[in-house]
């Protein structure tokens, strides 16, 4: 029976390339039903998705995936942080697995797409392979990485990284993430068993929506995922003097938040000033004492930047606190700035990124490079593992929101460059 099952799949396989060019590709309209599917798992009334993190309806949602991994020739546990964890065997003895990753829970209100389809795309790149007959060399993990959206608790188990503290930090349910890590039918107390080590994992691809607009602006079915980038959070501190806002004359005051208005404009300046995809936000601004009739003493802003090289990070600062301090001096007042933030840039395998390329040029796929200019399950796999990813449109760059959408071509376009990526880290990481 297991010969005979074989035998047809010989048989039935060059077929199934025929029909496709000569190329081996997923069942799009298959894979764009189980993702509808997933919609019904958590879906609000504001028609996104709330299937945050530990709840039941992350939990009714892996007994799915369970079902489909199963039909999928992937057999499916939870492990000790909650990851739901389809395995498949590979045909030489020893080697470390490939793994497909991303996540299936959303942020509040979020939507259907971010996560999502690099898991139903994971699963349903494994069914071709069983249907084609392709055994690949290494075994194949299909990972449904639990709690991305707050924290990256799953992957970053593999990496070591998830302290005890964390445990009883709450979760963006009603759960604290030990208590939910139990709710997804893991073992919170025994987390440190996940732990990978270099070499553990032959390499790691996660296919994931840009949760930007520049592919679907610029009308590109692939996004070579360059990296993901690094983050540095100052608090900035602006002293003046708070005084009376009706006896003081304009050109005695020393006004925080003016100073503070120059130097945010300033800081747009110098991000701006150079070529490249680098970011720099202010997004929070405290202003004290914040009465309509003082002149503000004192502010205190955030700075974020965010880049693929680090060095270019603390360059940027260090041109901004040259200038700031300067802007600040001239209008009387004082500045102080504390690093509280940061996180290394992640950079994708040189290995994997030609394949992606390679898959999609094969599939005539348009490509860009790009950097990850949000955070993904990837990153926890730094220094374990080569890691690759790929992105696909998400129209007009809406995401952790309803209205995020990717269409059933895109999605589809993104799972069949997933498929031959991995039949091309296969082969790479021998
Ligand atoms: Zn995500």
């Amino acid at each position: 029976m297991k010969y005979g099952f074989a035998l047809f799949c010989m048989l039935v396989s060059p077929l199934l390339w025929a029909q496709n060019d000569g190329q081996l590709q997923v069942n799009g309209s298959r894979l764009n039903d189980t993702m509808q599917h997933m919609h019904t798992f958590g879906e609000n009334a504001q028609g996104g998705s709330d299937r945050v993190a530990y709840s039941n309806h992350n939990r009714v949602a892996y007994s799915y995936l369970f079902s489909l991994m199963l039909e999928s020739g992937l057999m499916p546990g939870v492990d000790v942080a909650g990851n739901l964890v389809g395995r498949r065997p590979g045909k030489i003895d020893g080697l470390a697995p490939i793994i497909i990753g991303s996540h299936i829970d959303t942020v509040p209100n979020g939507g259907h797409y971010d996560g999502i389809v690099g898991v139903m795309a994971g699963i349903e790149v494994a069914r071709t392979l069983q249907e084609s007959g392709i055994e690949l060399d290494h075994p194949l993990a299909v990972i449904a990485w639990s709690n991305e959206e707050g924290g990256k608790t799953g992957s970053r188990s593999y990496a070591g990284t998830v302290e005890e503290r964390e445990l009883d930090l709450p979760s963006l349910g009603d759960k604290k993430i030990g208590e939910g890590i139990s709710n997804l039918g893991g073992y919170p107390d025994r987390l440190a068993e996940n732990q990978r080590n270099p070499g553990d994992i032959a390499g790691y691809v996660e296919l994931h929506i840009e949760q930007g607009a520049i592919l679907d602006r610029e009308k590109i079915a692939i996004g070579v995922v360059e990296g993901i980038v690094g983050i540095k959070r100052w608090y900035i501190t602006v002293k003046g003097f708070a005084n009376h806002a009706g006896t003081t004359p304009m050109d005695q005051r020393q006004d925080a938040l003016y100073a503070t208005a120059l130097i945010v404009a300033d800081i747009r300046r110098i991000i701006t000033g150079e070529p490249g995809r680098q970011v720099g936000t202010v997004g929070r601004l405290d202003v004290s004492p914040g009465a309509p009739n003082v002149i503000p003493g004192e502010v205190m802003f955030s700075l974020e930047i965010r880049d693929l090289d680090m060095d270019k990070v603390t360059r940027l600062f260090d041109k901004i606190s040259v200038s700031a301090k300067a802007i600040a001096g001239a209008n009387g007042t004082n500045i102080s700035f504390d690093q509280y933030y940061e996180s290394p840039a992640t950079p994708t395998d040189d290995g994997i990124k030609a394949l992606v390329q390679e898959s999609a040029e094969a599939l005539g796929l348009s490509t860009l490079h790009m950097p990850s200019g949000a955070g993904h399950d990837a990153q926890s796999m730094k220094g374990i593992a080569p890691l690759g990813m790929i992105f696909v449109p998400s129209k007009d760059g809406v995401s952790h929101a309803p209205g995020e959408y990717t269409s059933p071509e895109e999605i589809t376009n993104g799972a069949n460059v997933l498929l031959k990526t991995v039949v091309g880290m296969d082969e790479l990481l021998q």
